[in-house]
């Protein structure tokens, strides 16, 4: 599965029985044969059942007692087609025409069909849809008959699949097209809902070319025949790796590919490629229970930016890799993290390990593994590790074990410390030159954001990969396993930096002329990606008081002239965190001239027109300036532009350049009047592309007038806003400062309905967005009201919550002063 970043969270279910509900093991079921009858317009559906078990011991309600060996339940029964995006469920598209479609993962196929419902229990699949005359019916195989009857209707039998979890079962049936391409024999099919297939042109392309490079990669040619990718108007998730038949929401499948942001783009591609290395991560070889759901998300998160980096070199997504690292260490940091592998029983745990642990950190881990063993002998590992339990189920040990088998090397030591311990080590490292060689002193502790924790130190031991890399450009790499140990480096180096290449899980921390050095040398001497990294170990050690806030600040003025669109867009993340949450009301003056001149050279080169010329790099970047310019520095010029842009985009969507039109909504909207809103409004009525229904969709939470803000919070709770968006909207207007505390009231008041709204993941997403808060009034508030409305499903994501809002609250206390004696020298140069 591929969660909704940002703006969407995908998240969780209701149940909340917390006893463990695992299936005993006293029969496997060996073949299912499926028959759905939807009926769309009543919102039902018949079922028809029969399974192949093979009994080893059951009790079981029948007359008489069976016999161990084989056996069959038939089973007949009718179900509700629900609207709340799981099981076998009703959706409409924009012209009100239903569809059913499924959603199973994780524990939802039982909501569909009598199943052994547990990812071990791979069985065969024979599935047979009857579907209205002039709709169609699509599932994970080829379709081997389509025969007219009962009735008016048709009747579509599937080939029988190979073994597989009933998680990954699924049937479609409704109005579609589709567009079809191939690639080595398989044919591949985008579909839509009518009237939008040739947006997915972009998206079959993607398709093709990441099905051929896995087929290379994996030495495993794509097992299933056939290849479709299904956009769908109502979808909780943001896509699903049934086999064969991939889910999507619409707007990471489809695209109006002249019209396009380059971000999309690089989304669409990055799931596509996500959701199709499951079909070996995932599918093929399935975790045996879902407490090793890294298996399947982090191998699928790590494998897709090799086929986008190779498609795509001109986007150098390798680098949002490295950006990727520092987020999830944004969750790692935390107390109330959780190890990788982690232990859950009843479906609300389950969907709660559905997270950035699963996937960020369990890429970052892999990522750091591969780069240790070398990128053609970690795949040997893999490529074995995944024909030895295809078709089949698989644990962590399995992982590791291979790996260590084939590569050679303690694998088996170093991964248990990352995936067994929670949390992430930050490396101190202390480099003294001595004559000709400099000797590297590095000691490893966890690292908290958490002040008194960090500071309390710990027992936690890593066994840590790492490439040490010295000004005098001498490298090397070792493996850390001590909590202090010293490396030596032939040279003379006046700096050593702890993670050269970039690869590395772990902060590291350097003594303060080091970080003078490094910052002097970043751009003539380390790799974007190192860049990247370094930032955010010198960010690191901000937020846990080991260096002033002014340290980071000029850091960042050091790298001025850089125009690496991935550096800069990490300087700007944390700069627009700086500028929301600790520059207090008295310097935010001061901070907003000095933003203005630290991006005035930018600008200028990059200039606000684009050009033909411009790379997808370059159109990315302008969109960057312009929101920091205009957001964040409060600059008179990119706000006069950014409505310009939004004005002239309402007039006519295809005038303007996609790239700048989403900050520039965003930013016309801050100042944005009640006419600008009822435009912004028209043009939601009528969109020529689910990007562009988004656009406008996103800019009604980010209006300053209170009045606006309130008619975008009521907006979200009608019919208009699909149950998928609207918590979205709501949580976006709380996250901007202007919308806080409306939206806060809001959800309280309209509790009940906001449960219901967003189906079952709703509540918990809620619970992750009070992480925005940076207060302590509104913190005991959070406190008070989850207290007596729990959510089952977001127990970790309510206590990780309450831990930023503190972490918030401290840093602020702590840097603020610092900060503004930081900007009394540096910010006020060019006046008011
Ligand atoms: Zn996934």
């Amino acid at each position: 599965m591929k969660r909704i970043c940002a703006v969407f969270t995908f998240m969780a279910s209701t149940l909340s029985l917390a006893v463990a509900q695992r299936l005993p093991e006293v029969a496997r079921p060996e073949n299912y044969k499926l028959a759905f009858a939807p009926d769309l317009e009543k919102a039902t559906f018949e079922g028809d059942e029969t399974i192949a078990i093979h009994v080893e011991m059951v009790v079981l309600s029948v007359e008489k007692p069976l016999a161990a060996g084989p056996a069959t339940i038939h089973t007949t029964y009718t179900g509700i087609l629900n609207n709340e995006m799981r099981g076998l469920y009703l959706g409409k598209d924009d012209k009100g025409r239903k569809y059913a479609a499924t959603q199973f993962e994780a524990t939802d196929a039982r909501r569909a069909f009598p199943s052994f419902d547990e990812p071990d229990y791979k069985a065969t699949f024979d599935i047979t849809a009857v579907a209205d005359k002039d709709q169609m019916a699509i599932s994970n195989y080829k379709v081997v008959s389509d025969t007219p009857g009962p009735g008016d209707k048709h009747t579509v039998k599937f080939a029988t699949t190979a073994k597989m979890s009933s998680y990954l079962a699924a049937l479609v049936v409704g109005n579609f097209e589709y567009i079809e391409g191939s690639v080595d024999g398989i044919p591949i099919r985008v579909y839509s809902t009518p009237g939008k297939k040739e947006m997915g042109k972009f998206a079959l392309d993607a398709a093709e070319y990441i099905v051929g490079y896995y087929d290379k990669y994996f030495g495993i040619k794509y097992p299933y025949g056939k290849l479709d990718l299904i956009g769908l108007p109502d979808f909780s998730a943001g896509a699903m790796e049934n086999i064969g038949c991939i889910t999507f929401r619409e707007v990471i499948l489809l695209i109006d590919e002249k019209q396009g942001s380059v971000d999309l783009k690089k989304t669409i591609a990055s799931v596509t490629a996500h959701e199709i290395a499951h079909m070996w991560f995932g599918d093929l070889v399935t975790m045996k229970w879902w407490d090793d759901i890294w298996l399947n998300e982090g191998f699928a998160t790590w494998m897709e930016t090799k086929p986008v980096q190779k498609w795509k070199p001109e986007w150098n997504y390798k680098l949002d890799e490295v950006s990727g690292t520092a987020g999830t260490m944004n969750v790692d940091s935390l107390a109330n993290t959780r190890p990788i592998h982690q232990a859950a029983d009843t479906p609300a745990q389950i969907q709660e390990l559905f997270d950035g642990i699963a996937y960020g950190k369990a890429a970052s881990v892999l990522r750091m593994l591969e780069s240790y063993l070398g990128e053609e002998t970690f795949r040997a590992g893999v490529n074995a590790y995944l024909k030895g339990h295809a078709y089949g189920n698989s644990t962590a040990d399995d992982f590791w074990s291979t790996q260590a088998r084939v590569s050679k090397k303690p694998v088996d030591q170093i991964m248990p410390t990352f995936v067994k311990q929670a949390g992430l080590p930050i490396i101190s490292v202390k480099a003294q030159c001595s004559g000709n060689s400099t000797s590297v002193m590095l000691s490893q502790r966890r690292y908290y954001y958490d002040r008194a924790k960090f500071e309390a130190g710990n027992d936690q031991l890593w066994e840590i990969p790492l490439c040490l890399k010295g000004s005098g450009s001498s490298q090397k790499c070792e493996v850390l396993t001590k909590k202090e140990e010293t490396f030596t480096l032939p040279g003379c180096s006046t700096w050593v930096m702890a993670n050269a290449g970039a690869t590395g899980y772990y902060h590291a921390a350097y003594e303060p002329e080091a970080v003078r050095g490094l910052a002097n040398d970043a751009e003539a001497k380390l790799t974007p990606a190192e860049r990247i990294a370094l930032q955010a170990d010198i960010w690191g050690s901000v937020r846990v008081g080991r260096e002033p806030v002014g340290d980071y600040l000029a850091f960042a003025q050091g790298l001025q002239a850089d125009r690496n669109r991935a550096v800069l867009e990490d300087v700007l993340g944390r700069l627009n965190y700086i500028g929301q949450y600790l520059v207090n009301d008295a310097d935010r003056e001061s901070f907003r001239t000095w933003l203005r001149q630290y991006l005035a050279p930018a600008i200028k080169e990059v200039g606000w027109e684009p050009k033909a010329s411009d790379t997808d790099e370059q159109k990315t970047l302008r969109a960057r300036l312009l929101n920091a310019l205009g957001y964040d520095a409060r600059d008179p010029e990119a706000l006069t532009e950014a409505r310009k842009i939004a004005d002239k985009a309402l007039a006519d969507p295809t005038s303007v350049d996609r790239e700048l039109a989403g900050g520039a909504f965003g930013l016309a909207a801050l100042n944005g009047d009640p006419d600008f809103y009822d435009r912004v409004m028209t043009g939601l009525k009528n969109p020529k592309s689910p990007e562009e229904y988004y656009l406008y969709f996103f800019t009604l939470p980010q209006f300053s007038d209170q009045k606006l803000l309130q008619r975008t919070l009521d907006y979200a709770l009608t019919p208009n806003v699909r149950s998928q968006d609207a918590l979205g909207l709501i949580t976006n207007v709380m996250g901007n400062p202007a919308g806080e505390k409306l939206a806060w009231d809001f959800i309280r008041e309209h509790w009940t309905e906001i449960e219901k709204a967003g189906g079952p993941f709703a509540s918990a997403q809620v619970v992750g967005a009070t992480s925005v808060f940076c207060d302590v009034g509104l913190r005991d508030q959070v406190t008070d009201f989850f207290t007596a409305h729990k959510v089952a499903a977001a127990e970790r994501t309510y206590k990780q919550s309450i831990e930023r809002i503190n972490n918030c609250v401290d840093l602020k206390a702590q840097q603020e002063s610092q900060l503004a004696s930081w900007l009394g020298q540096h910010g006020t140069a060019g006046g008011k």
